[in-house]
């Protein structure tokens, strides 16, 4: 789970100071953003009630985590949030979010992790959606996020994972290089995800997932947090060097919940 922690710490600075450059440094004002926070709230909610649910749970599921969506936030208003997202979360009457951005892929590992029927896991996966990003393009980018560390986690190949995703969900035979040239800042999930996941598909290890990711350039946090997720379930293996970066840089309320987390789920 720290993978996608890490991923979103060590893109939060070039989400500001856009590089298209591999070798880019590691920065000393890096720091976790929102796309942290909301896995930490998404790991408390499965903590909190791991229940498995059926097609009529799926709104009821989806106030349980819009309540801890509701809750983290007020820990750290100011970690980069939206501002749909942020007027949302203040109003607690307020309704559902049609958001079509990645916010809703950028959070969903835990369920991943914890739900290893494919059948459940689409289910909390919509459910985790519901409250904020209600919209057909965010929740298959959620779909396709959670799938593909299903699949790795299964013992599943770089192959199965593109061809599960080319089946259900995206085109991904651009390669990153092509994308690369054009790339923008754009959260729409359905701009930004695609590649976060060839950024996964074309590394060679933890490290070459997150820089592949990150110098995309654009939405850099939010694509190095789902590159470096789908990449800590494929190759189990994150460098120390990259541990010890991102470890002081993030929040201790945010360290326990995914901690917590991987201790019931991770090992
Ligand atoms: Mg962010």
């Amino acid at each position: 789970m720290f993978g996608a922690v890490y991923g979103d710490v060590i893109g939060s600075h070039y989400e500001v100071h856009c590089t298209k450059n591999y070798n880019f440094p590691f920065e000393n004002d890096s720091s976790f953003t929102d796309d942290s926070v909301l896995i930490a709230a998404v790991c408390k909610t499965i903590l909190n009630d791991p229940s498995e649910i059926g097609r009529f749970g799926v709104r009821a599921r989806s106030y349980q985590f819009a309540a801890q969506y509701r809750q983290f936030y007020s820990y750290f208003p100011h970690a980069g949030f939206g501002n749909m997202f942020s007027e949302w979360a203040k109003e607690p009457s307020a309704k559902q979010n049609r958001s079509y951005a990645n916010g809703a892929a950028m959070r969903v590992f835990p369920i991943a992790y914890a739900y290893k029927d494919f059948t459940q896991m689409m289910l909390q996966v919509k459910a985790s959606c519901l409250p904020t990003h209600n919209h057909r393009e965010a929740i298959t980018a959620a779909s396709a996020v959670a799938a593909s560390v299903r699949i790795a986690l299964d013992g599943g190949s770089k192959d199965d994972i593109k061809e599960y995703i080319e089946d259900r969900f995206y085109d991904i035979s651009t390669p990153l290089s092509t994308l690369r040239e054009n790339h923008v800042f754009d959260s729409r999930a359905s701009y930004s995800v695609p590649p976060a996941i060839i950024a996964f598909l074309e590394s060679h290890d933890y490290e070459s997932a997150i820089r592949n990711a990150v110098s995309l350039g654009g939405d850099a946090d939010t694509q190095a947090c789902i590159a470096g997720g789908i990449a800590e379930a494929f190759y189990h293996e994150i460098p120390e060097h990259i541990k010890q970066f991102c470890d002081r840089r993030i929040d201790i309320t945010i360290k326990n919940a995914v901690r917590e987390f991987e201790n019931k789920y991770c090992k």
